[in-house]
């Protein structure tokens, strides 16, 4: 069994998948060929928002929109302190500082009072400019952007949807991609839409920031490629990866996501009764990056990955480690503050095999054995 089955996606349109790069490689055209234009157009349009624009993984795609963002040293970036490294580590390639908040226990996601709790604590201090904050739609399912837009403009500073595990995710009918100021989303291979390396994306409504991270992609260029009128970046996707995205897209929308809120509510229906199961709330659609349970405590967590295990089932723990003791975060002072939430989370959360091919009967046995195990 694999916890997320790319193969058998790959089998299911491989006629497609082949012939598409194989026009990508005919044309000739391998960096920023006809399929890149064409995708951005069709990402675009899927998601609700005037731009899409392309780039090299996801980890960029936050560098991209927080330097368009005008995020600059002395600048504070509010950050949830349970995601993935690149969300905070974005930000000080930016040049600012990761000021880390505690996440909420039933949503995974940034918590709302923490946020202006923390806010508050760095405008007194005054050493760092409040300037942006980065909401992350963890394992598929968008932040709480009612009340986070709210709370972030309210106090002057700029919204990046961080959405490297939330694309194809909504709230209130709205897509996930569409919330921030600009967001941003990966396609490495695991995630909702993958495609087979690495590559990322930008979105905005924003002409100037759209611009401005045309600009940056491709070395800060001016009018042409040699006429440089800022420091940019390399960071574009392959053509070969847009004509990969171009089919799996359709695939994407046509099925997959409904299949993965399918084998999700398989998955609650057959351990709701076990397990601290997700939560997802009214309005709230989730693309399902991953199905992610809560045990009881650390031993228990432990306990039941090896009974998983030694029934070959994969299952993953996502994430270990709170970003504010990761080692390269050594050097910033998270105050008094505490990360209750995010600290629990690390020790007791268990992500179990989620993909659009997941069978009933897959379901089956992995329920069946966590029950068992429990
Ligand atoms: C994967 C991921 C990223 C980085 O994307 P890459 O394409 O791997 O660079 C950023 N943020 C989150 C939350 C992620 O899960």
């Amino acid at each position: 069994m694999e916890f997320r089955d790319l193969k058998t996606q790959y089998a299911n349109i491989s006629d497609k998948i082949n012939s598409s790069i194989k026009a990508a490689i005919e044309s000739g055209r391998f960096i920023m060929g006809a399929e890149v234009a064409l995708l951005e157009e069709r990402l675009a349009e899927y998601v609700g928002v005037k731009h899409a624009i392309t780039c090299g993984n996801g980890t960029d795609a936050l560098v991209l929109a927080l330097k368009a963002m005008g995020v600059k040293p002395g600048d504070a970036v509010f950050v949830p302190d349970f995601t993935f490294f690149a969300s905070a580590e974005s930000v000080c390639s930016a040049g600012a500082v990761p000021v880390f908040v505690d996440v909420e226990y039933d949503s995974f996601n940034i918590c709302p009072d923490a946020l202006a709790a923390q806010i508050e604590r760095v405008k007194a201090e005054g050493t760092l400019n409040p300037k942006a904050v980065i909401a992350v739609d963890l394992f598929g399912l968008p932040a709480d952007y009612d009340k986070i837009t709210k709370i972030t403009h309210d106090n002057g500073m700029l919204l990046l949807e961080d959405a490297a595990q939330g694309f194809g995710g909504s709230l209130h009918k709205k897509r996930a991609c569409s919330f921030g100021d600009i967001s941003a989303t990966s396609f490495f291979p695991a995630k909702p839409l993958g495609c087979y390396g690495d590559g990322g994306a930008v979105f905005t409504d924003n002409d100037e920031y759209a611009q401005l991270m045309k600009s940056l992609r491709v070395h800060g260029k001016g009018a042409d490629k040699y006429d440089n009128v800022r420091i940019g970046q390399n960071s574009r996707l392959d053509t070969i990866q847009a004509a990969v995205l171009l089919v799996k897209l359709d695939e994407f929308i046509s099925h997959e996501l409904d299949d993965v809120n399918r084998a999700a509510r398989l998955y609650t229906e057959r351990l709701g009764d076990t397990v601290k199961t997700p939560k997802i709330k009214d309005g709230f659609v989730s693309s399902w990056a991953q199905y992610t349970i809560t045990l009881k405590s650390k031993a228990e967590r432990d306990n039941l990955q090896s009974k998983l295990k030694a029934e070959n089932i994969p299952s993953m723990v996502y994430y270990p480690k709170p970003m504010h003791t990761q080692t390269a975060f050594n050097f910033i002072k998270s105050g008094a503050q505490d990360f209750k939430a995010s600290d629990a989370l690390c020790d007791t959360v268990l992500s179990l095999p989620m993909h659009p091919y997941l069978t009933e009967s897959d379901i089956d046995k992995i329920t069946r054995a966590v029950k068992n195990a429990l």
